[in-house]
């Protein structure tokens, strides 16, 4: 049976000598592996087609009962090659990738990453990787509570607390909670949809912040958000 479907390419491995099984997270049926024949050739028609980050559109086909589909035609629609100059924006780039690799099957998902990818292609931007990650909780329904105390409703917040899924009021905050502070003012701006630049001044604040994004990461999304430690660019890892 033959389909087509668009994609951002996850990442490539070798399969025999000269195949290549490719990782793409799909439109129509998020993550997918499909062989890619002759795709480790010199001429293989694939060749330069399907670098990890691209966005293309594809045909394949797929056997009765075959698990994994034969890509037949791919076409690059977008290579987002600033991205490309840049090792911050290729990292912000790898971090969009693991997220996808360990997304559900989810059309809101493959938009989002689709235009994270061009504005960081466009804009030039790594303070949009936040921006991402809270987009991200959204769609997945985890989105923390931020401007209101999570028990009572309190409009005035004091505290955060990854494992009760956001900010509480002075009467509801423990000692184990997290003090509001720079990166909370950070974080405010962000999901409000502002990037504010990040500078010698805030760079602190911003580390601070991401580590408070991984961390409710890890706690309600899964333990694969802790490989972000290592993979987010160095100027924002916390
Ligand atoms: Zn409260």
């Amino acid at each position: 049976m033959q389909d087509t479907d668009r994609g951002i390419i996850i990442k490539n491995t070798p399969f025999s000598d000269t195949s290549l099984i490719s990782m793409i997270y799909t439109e129509k049926r998020g993550l997918s592996s499909f062989l890619a024949k002759g795709g480790r050739r010199q001429k293989s028609p694939f060749r330069g087609k399907i670098e990890s980050g691209f966005l293309v559109s594809f045909v394949y086909y797929r056997g009765h009962s075959a698990e994994m589909g034969v890509l037949k035609e791919v076409e690059p629609i977008e290579t987002y090659p600033e991205i490309r100059e840049n090792i911050t924006l290729m990292e912000g780039m790898y971090s969009i990738l693991w997220v996808l690799e360990h997304s559900p099957p989810e059309e809101k998902i493959f938009i989002l990453a689709q235009e994270i990818l061009k504005r960081l292609d466009t804009e030039g931007r790594i303070e949009i990787l936040p921006y991402f990650f809270m987009k991200f909780f959204k769609i997945e329904g985890i989105y923390p509570n931020l401007f209101r105390c999570h028990v009572c409703g309190e409009k005035s917040v004091s505290c955060f607390s990854t494992m009760a899924g956001g900010t509480m009021c002075r009467r509801h905050c423990t000692q184990n909670d997290l003090p509001l502070g720079e990166w909370f003012n950070l974080l405010k701006f962000i999901v409000r949809g502002h990037l504010p630049e990040m500078n010698d001044t805030n760079e602190k604040g911003f580390r601070d912040m991401m580590n408070v994004i991984i961390e409710y990461g890890e706690f309600h999304s899964g333990s694969w958000f802790h490989r972000l430690r290592e993979i987010l660019p160095s100027s924002i890892r916390p």
